[in-house]
C-alpha cells in the first residue's frame, strides 16, 4: 500500500486535478493500492521544457504519494532513433533533480510479448494483414461523420494474416507493402476505431534490437502493453491523446483482468511563446545549422537551457506556478525568464563587468598606484562575505553610460556631472579625447579622494551608480547574448510561413568584454554570477582560462516586455 506522505493529502486539499484522481485511487485501493507511473520519450530528439513538464508530473507524483517512476524509452521506430538520444534523456532527467533507480525499460524490451499478443488476436479473428498502400488505408478511412470502407483484405482468414504476419516480420517483403490492422469498426465515432494500425514494415536496424524484426508496433498498440507489462498504474500523458484513450482501454482489455489495469490521464502541454515545442522543427534547427546544436542555448532544450545558465530548480518552479490544468494555452516565456531571474538573484556571485567598453582616466589619480576596495558577494545571503577587486587610475565603463549632451534625468556620466564608482569613488567628468571620426575614445575625470568607504565623504550622494573594471587588471572575454530564438509571439501558429522565416536574427550576438580579475579567477563550469546592472551570466562549455567565454543567461530586466509596449 502507498503510503500518503504529504499529510495535507488526506483531505485531497491543495492537489491538481490529476494528484486528485490518483489521490482516490488509492484511496479506493484500486491496483492493491499501488501507484507506479512512467515517463515514457521517444528517444529521438533532446528533452525540451514540455517533456520536463511532462516528468515533473510523472516522477513528483511517485515522489508525493510514496509510489514509483519507470522511465521507458518508447523505442519504436528505429529510423530516428539514436543512443545519443537516450543518454541526453538520462543526462537531463538527473539534472532536474529526478531519479528513476533501476527502473530504466524499453519498449523494445516488449517486442517479443507484443508480437505473441498479436498473433493471439489475429488467431481470434480481431487483426488482420492489409495489402494496401498507407494512401489506400487513409482514403478507407471516412470523416468522423462519414463512416469508413472496409479494407478489400479485412475478411481474410486467421490462417492467412497469421502466416502472411510470420512472413512480414521475416523480412519477405519489402516497407509500405503491408500492414497488419486491428479489425475493430469502420464506422466508429471515434476514428482510431477504424481498424487501427498495430505493425508496419520497418527495415532499418534498432539500436538496441539490431536486425531481429522486421514488423514494429505503433505507439496505440506498443503503449498501453507496455504499461500493462511494466505494472504501471497510471500512464499520465498529455491531451492530444485523449481521444486514443478509448483504443490504449480496447487494447489492456486484452490483457487486464479487474486485479490491475494501468489508467491514463492527460493534462495540457507546455507551449511557450517564441519558441517551438516540436521535436520535427527542433531536429531541422540543428540539422541545418539554424542554431549550434542541440543545447545551444536559445534552444527551449533542458540541455540548452543548462548551457544557458538556468537552474534546475527555476526550471521547476516555472513548472509549478503554470500548473497542470485540462485546457490547452499558451504560456509567456517572460515567466520562466522570471522564475529564473528570482533563483539566481539568490545564488548568483555579484561581480563586474563591462560589456561595450570605453576607457576613464582619472586625471588627479597617481601612475602607479593601485587600490582595493572589496565588493559584496551577494547581499542575498548573510554570508557570502566579499572579495577584492583593484582600482587605479585607467578604468573601463559602459558606453552607454556616458552622454556628451545628455538629455534631463540622465543621471550617469556626462560632461561636468558627477557619479560613484560602484564601491569606490565619485568621479567627474571633465573632458572627452575623439577620434577622427568624432568617436570619444577617452574620457578625461578627476575623483574626489574623500569619497571612498571609511572616509568622510563616503557617504556623499550623487544621483547616478555606474559599474565599472581597472583597465590594466581587466580580463578580456567573449559574451554571447541571447535573445529569443524567434521574433513572433507563436510560430507554431502561423501556418502561412515557414518557421525559419521567423527566427529572431538578433538571436545571438557576440561582444568583447571586459572583466574584473576576480571573475577569470573563478570562471569554473555551473559558475552563476550577476555582472550587475547588466544580466547574469555563466561561462559556457567552449570557455577555457586563455579565452573566457559567457553565456548570458538572462538581463537584469525584463526589457522585452518595455519594447513591445512602445
Ligand atoms: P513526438 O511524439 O512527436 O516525437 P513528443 O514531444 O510527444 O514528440 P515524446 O518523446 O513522445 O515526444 O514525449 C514524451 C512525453 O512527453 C509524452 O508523454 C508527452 O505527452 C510529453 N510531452 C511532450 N511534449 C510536451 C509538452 N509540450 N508539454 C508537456 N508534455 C509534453
Ligand atoms: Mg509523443
Amino acid at each position: 500500500m502507498a503510503e500518503i506522505k504529504e499529510t495535507e493529502a488526506t483531505e485531497a486539499r491543495g492537489l491538481n486535478f490529476v494528484e486528485q484522481e490518483v489521490y482516490a485511487d488509492l484511496q479506493a485501493g484500486k491496483n492493491g493500492g499501488r501507484l507506479n507511473t512512467r515517463f515514457p520519450p521517444e528517444p529521438n530528439g533532446y528533452l525540451h521544457i514540455g517533456h520536463a513538464k511532462a516528468f515533473c508530473m510523472d516522477f513528483g507524483i511517485a515522489e508525493k504519494f510514496g509510489g514509483t517512476c519507470n522511465l521507458r524509452f518508447d523505442d519504436t521506430n528505429p529510423v530516428k532513433e539514436d543512443v545519443e538520444y537516450v543518454d541526453s534523456i538520462r543526462e537531463d532527467i538527473h539534472w532536474l533533480g529526478f531519479d528513476w533507480g533501476d527502473r530504466e525499460y524499453y519498449a523494445s524490451d516488449y517486442f517479443p510479448q507484443l508480437f505473441d499478443l498479436a498473433c493471439r488476436l489475429i488467431k481470434e479473428g480481431k487483426a488482420y494483414v492489409d495489402d494496401q498502400t498507407s494512401e489506400e488505408i487513409a482514403a478507407q478511412k471516412g470523416t468522423p461523420t462519414v463512416p469508413g470502407q472496409h479494407s478489400p483484405y479485412r475478411d481474410r482468414t486467421p490462417e492467412e494474416n497469421l502466416d502472411l504476419f510470420i512472413r512480414m516480420n521475416k523480412g519477405e517483403f519489402p516497407e509500405g507493402s503491408r500492414v497488419l490492422r486491428a479489425k475493430i469498426d469502420m464506422a466508429s465515432d471515434n476514428m482510431h476505431f477504424r481498424d487501427p494500425i498495430m505493425y508496419r514494415i520497418i527495415n532499418h536496424p534498432h539500436h538496441r534490437t539490431g536486425t531481429t524484426w522486421k514488423v514494429y508496433p505503433m505507439y496505440d498498440f506498443a503503449h498501453g502493453q507496455s504499461d500493462y507489462f511494466e505494472g504501471v498504474t497510471h500512464s499520465i500523458c498529455t491531451l492530444e491523446f485523449v481521444p486514443h484513450r478509448p483504443l490504449y482501454d480496447y487494447f489492456v482489455n486484452e490483457l487486464a483482468d479487474e486485479s490491475y489495469r494501468p489508467r491514463q490521464i492527460e493534462f495540457n502541454r507546455l507551449n511557450l511563446t517564441y519558441t517551438v515545442m516540436s521535436k520535427r522543427k527542433l531536429l531541422t534547427l540543428v540539422t541545418e545549422g539554424l542554431v549550434n546544436g542541440w543545447d545551444d542555448p536559445r534552444m527551449p532544450t533542458i540541455s540548452g537551457m543548462r548551457r544557458r545558465g538556468y537552474t534546475p530548480q527555476s526550471i521547476r518552479n516555472f513548472i509549478s506556478t503554470i500548473g497542470y490544468t485540462k485546457f490547452e494555452a499558451l504560456n509567456s516565456v517572460s515567466l520562466l525568464e522570471h522564475a529564473v531571474r528570482d533563483d539566481l538573484n539568490r545564488i548568483a556571485t555579484r561581480v563586474m563587468g563591462v560589456i561595450n567598453p570605453v576607457k576613464v582616466t582619472i586625471t588627479n589619480y597617481p601612475e602607479d598606484k593601485v587600490e582595493t576596495v572589496n565588493m559584496e558577494n551577494n547581499p542575498e545571503q548573510a554570508d557570502a562575505g566579499v572579495h577584492e577587486m583593484p582600482f587605479s587610475r585607467e578604468l573601463y565603463i559602459e558606453r552607454e553610460d556616458f552622454m556628451e549632451n545628455p538629455p534631463k534625468k540622465f543621471f550617469r556620466l556626462a560632461p561636468g556631472s558627477e557619479v560613484r564608482l560602484k564601491g569606490a569613488y565619485i568621479i567627474k567628468c571633465e573632458d572627452v579625447v575623439k577620434d577622427a571620426d568624432g568617436n570619444i575614445t577617452e574620457i578625461l575625470c578627476t575623483y574626489d579622494p574623500d569619497t571612498l568607504s571609511g572616509m568622510p565623504g563616503a557617504n556623499r550622494k550623487v544621483k547616478g551608480t555606474l559599474h565599472w573594471v581597472s583597465a590594466r587588471h581587466a580580463v578580456d572575454a567573449e559574451a554571447r547574448i541571447y535573445d529569443r530564438l524567434f521574433d513572433v509571439e507563436n510560430p507554431a501558429a502561423e501556418t502561412e510561413r515557414d518557421f525559419r522565416e521567423m527566427l529572431n536574427p538578433e538571436s545571438l550576438i557576440v561582444k568583447q568584454i571586459k572583466v574584473e580579475p576576480f571573475v577569470a579567477e573563478n570562471a569554473r563550469q555551473g559558475e552563476k554570477f550577476q555582472f550587475q546592472r547588466i544580466g547574469y551570466f555563466t561561462p559556457d562549455y567552449d570557455s577555457t582560462p586563455e579565452k573566457l567565454i559567457f553565456n548570458r543567461t538572462i538581463g537584469l530586466k525584463d526589457t522585452w516586455e518595455k519594447v513591445q509596449k512602445k
